[in-house]
């Protein structure tokens, strides 16, 4: 309950104003309902002819009278003349009129009730995905290891899907059916407290045999999202992966191991619902057997014609409207022992949702961080070290390195040597373990995240592109940016005619991944954002796998157009940049080994020489 608390206090608080109209919706619609009802008595002593006494008006107030008593014998009065006027059958006519009336009136209001909730349940639904994205983007890119993104869409589908059925399906329920409860207690206590007082004993024997049921619910329906975490992170793998699958024939086993993941969660959402399903015939029996206990009870009282110590009992027709009511009474207890299994179950979807939302994110600016305003001297590692988990291996040992304004550094090792992760470290992708990185001077952790990364642009192997236009593509770091801001970088960055000559233009849509553009092709589009960008630093991570040779020459034309006048720190394998470079770094099991110009590495006959030997740069 109290995980459910606060969960209703960080999302529920917002929609106060909905709650609130729920509220006194919920509260006219009982009271409608019990009025409705109430026709009945008049109506049964008509039919029946029960009541032959005659009736007189009291005036109101009159000593000695109890309000209840008055407005029961001024109501009796009146119908009796309304029939002596206009006879019974029309009278009958009138009171089932009333009746009508009043449970339209119910209706209205139980629909008005439902229908203030609904922006409830799909806002609280809304703002936790959203919540669960921006945490997605604020995260470290280390927080995202493969297996992990499949699981994190599983929550962000499954288990919000979980919260939203279970959780805010209740809370509708965890309003209207208190109110509904009370009000038809009070009523049941101002027909008969005596047969009220008998019922209610019941009441607790009925809640206790719904919680036994329900206790196993939360630890299955955690199973259960597990496996379905497990499912989507086969799903993700699968669609990344299609196309070694098909390479290697390897449909049926992929197909084997889903089938396997999904079929362990068909067996445990089988007991999941088995045990939900339990909930309504149970709870109906229980309501069945109370009716039965007070209808046998109270029936024996009203033949006998006096209460349990001899005192006047309720006559015939209210024993039926008390029966009425405390039938309508099971319903929201029925409902709300839903609720209670409902609850647990979301909360356990919430808790998984919650280890997203309450991840830390290692990388924490200070306090008052200081903008960097530009680059001016010098990007400076010192004994910098590094290994990716706390124990883990050391992946970078005592790296220091100077690297000027404008000048282009090589970076070159065989795989493996802690290349991608020394330049992952400069835009703090992730933190030094040892040592310090400065720009200018002043340590990369004392800067705003932002003013670090806008001195950056990044150019990968894998050129990441988003299922959007190509204009948008380019634009993608830049705000505001005009048409003949994006020309100008396609055109530097070789794309500008390729691109004229898709359907769209500008306009075309790359697909999913860029799936529609040849790989070259994907690389200027790539090399055009960050020519728009137009940050001092640039990060270039060289492809590997070659190109056509007409591809290659335009991506070679446009990066080196690109590096001009920038600081360049290159993950380099095309021998120009590696010649081009200022210096050039080798790298071997996370260590600087050598370091110098090209002709003097080969000179020195080490790592450079084996490495340029084997065309393994
Ligand atoms: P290179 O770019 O030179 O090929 P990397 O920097 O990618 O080398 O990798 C250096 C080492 O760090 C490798 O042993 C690799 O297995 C390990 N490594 C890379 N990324 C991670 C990661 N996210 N978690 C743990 N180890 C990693």
């Amino acid at each position: 309950m109290r995980g459910f608390l606060r969960l209703m206090k960080r999302y529920a608080s917002r929609y106060k104003r909905f709650l609130g109209g729920s509220v006194i919706l919920n509260i006219l619609s009982a009271v409608f309902n019990v009025f409705s009802f109430s026709f009945i008595i008049p109506v049964l002593n008509i039919l029946f002819r029960l009541d032959d006494k005659t009736y007189e008006f009291i005036a109101w107030g009159t000593e000695g009278y109890k309000f209840k008593d008055l407005l029961i014998n001024n109501a009796y009065w009146w119908v009796s003349r309304f029939i002596g006027m206009h006879g019974a059958v029309n009278t009958l006519l009138l009171l089932c009129g009333l009746l009508g009336l009043m449970t339209l009136l119910k209706t209205a209001c139980y629909f008005g009730s439902s229908a203030v909730m609904i922006p409830i349940r799909t806002g609280i639904v809304k703002d936790i995905r959203l919540e669960i994205y921006n945490k997605i983007l604020s995260l470290p890119i280390g927080f995202f290891s493969e297996e992990r993104k499949g699981d994190i869409i599983a929550r962000i589908t499954g288990d919000v899907g979980e919260v939203e059925n279970s959780i805010t399906a209740s809370i509708e329920m965890l309003i209207k059916d208190p109110i509904l409860i009370i009000i038809y207690f009070g009523a049941l206590i101002y027909l008969s407290p005596e047969l009220t007082i008998f019922t209610v004993i019941f009441v607790p024997g009925f809640v206790w045999i719904m919680g036994v049921i329900g206790k196993q619910l939360k630890r299955r329906s955690t199973e259960a999202q597990a496996l379905w975490s497990d499912t989507m992170s086969q799903v993700e793998e699968t669609l990344g992966g299609l196309r070694i699958i098909k390479a290697f024939n390897a449909e049926r086993r992929m197909e084997g191991r889903f089938d396997s993941v999904t079929d362990a969660m068909r067996r445990k959402n089988n007991r999941v619902a088995t045990r939900q399903a339990l909930a309504h015939p149970v709870s109906e029996f229980l309501g069945t057997v109370m009716i039965m206990i007070v209808l046998t009870f109270g029936g024996a009282l009203i033949i006998r014609g006096t209460g349990l110590w001899g005192e006047k009992f309720i006559d015939a027709p209210t024993f039926i409207f008390f029966m009425v009511i405390l039938y309508s009474v099971i319903a929201p207890i029925k409902e709300l022992s839903k609720a209670a299994y409902g609850i647990p179950k979301g909360l356990a979807s919430m808790e998984r949702i919650n280890k997203i939302l309450e991840a830390e994110n290692p990388i924490t600016e200070k306090a008052d961080p200081t903008p960097l305003p530009g680059f001016n001297d010098r990007i400076s590692l010192r004994g910098v070290g590094f290994r990716y988990q706390e124990n883990g291996k050391q992946i970078l040992s005592d790296v220091t390195l100077d690297i000027p304004k404008g000048k282009t550094i090589a970076i070159v090792g065989e795989s493996g040597a802690g290349k991608s992760t020394l330049v992952d470290l400069i835009p703090r992708f992730y933190d030094t373990t040892e040592g310090d990185i400065l720009i200018d001077g002043i340590s990369v952790r004392d800067v705003s995240l932002r003013s670090l990364r806008a001195l950056m642009g990044n150019v990968n192997q894998e050129s990441i592109l988003f299922n959007d236009t190509i204009f948008n593509n380019i634009a993608f770091g830049v705000e505001g940016a005009t048409m003949e801001d994006v020309v100008a970088a396609a055109k530097i960055a070789n794309a500008h005619e390729f691109i004229l000559e898709k359907e769209e233009g500008y306009a075309t849509n790359i697909g999913d991944r860029g799936i529609k553009l040849s790989g070259g092709q994907r690389q200027r589009i790539s090399i055009a954002r960050a020519i728009l960008k137009n940050p001092p630093i640039l990060i270039l991570d060289e492809a590997t796998a070659s190109l056509d040779t007409e591809s290659e020459r335009a991506v070679q034309e446009a990066l080196d157009r690109l590096m001009s006048s920038r600081t360049t720190i290159a993950i380099a394998h095309r021998l120009s940049t590696i010649r081009g470079a200022d210096e050039i770094i080798v790298m071997h099991e996370g260590r600087i080994v050598e370091r110098g110009r090209h002709d003097e590495l080969i000179a020195l006959g080490g790592y450079y020489k084996k490495l340029n030997d084997m065309q393994a740069l």
